[in-house]
């Protein structure tokens, strides 16, 4: 992974750091990964391990279709290929660390929550249509798998797509009124959806 790291960094230009910030410098001898992405160090080093020199290149700093078919070719490269991109975005995504599962159950229950519903009337509206349209969304998602996005519900005969793509741009309103009535962080939403998207078009390039 050092090595991975180093090319990286090299690749953007890292090791001409000291010139434009005199004083600055990178450590290509070291590199460190966040807590909560060490357990996939060992697992990516093993992959790593088995690319040829070229192969190697190409998979830490080559382009994204043919990092893609080093990945469909070598199967073990998933852990390699989540730190590199970790590494490339700047670990964005500390807080995705896996929950940790409390040992309590019916027969041995906890404390009562101290939580309280809200009762804000206009947060209740947000929320709530955004559940709402969430939930009609799903209802076509799920008309679209068990019958086909081109086959038309049988007593309206309206298209699956048309009742996918209303329900689409219900959501889409929904969370932009979410968005800003509760001021979540727009950046960060978007930053998080492109890095899903590249991943999911991995998982999809490799059926
Ligand atoms: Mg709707």
């Amino acid at each position: 992974m050092r090595k991975a790291f180093e090319m990286v960094e090299r690749d953007g230009g890292g090791h001409l750091v000291g010139r434009i910030y005199p004083g600055t410098s990178i450590n290509f001898e070291a590199f460190s990964v966040p807590e909560s992405w060490a357990q996939l160090v060992s697992g990516a080093e093993s992959g790593l391990a088995r690319l040829t020199e070229e192969d190697f290149e190409t998979f830490v700093v080559g382009e994204q279709s043919e990092q893609v078919a080093i990945l469909k070719r070598q199967g073990d490269l998933t852990h390699a290929h989540v730190l590199i991109d970790g590494y490339f975005d700047g670990w964005p995504s500390e807080n995705t660390q896996p929950l940790q599962v409390s040992a309590s159950n019916a027969d041995h229950p906890r404390d009562p929550n101290p939580w309280q519903p809200i009762t804000d009337a206009v947060d209740l509206k947000h929320l709530g249509k955004l559940a709402e349209e969430l939930g009609e969304c799903t209802s076509a998602v799920s008309r679209c798998i068990i019958q086909g996005v081109d086959e038309r519900e049988p007593m309206t005969k309206k298209l699956n797509r048309e009742w996918l793509e209303d329900e689409i741009a219900d959501v889409l309103a929904s969370i932009e009124l979410v968005i800003d009535h509760f001021k979540l962080n727009s950046m960060k939403i978007i930053e998080r959806a492109e890095k899903k998207e590249r991943f999911l078009q991995q998982w999809h390039a490799q059926a």
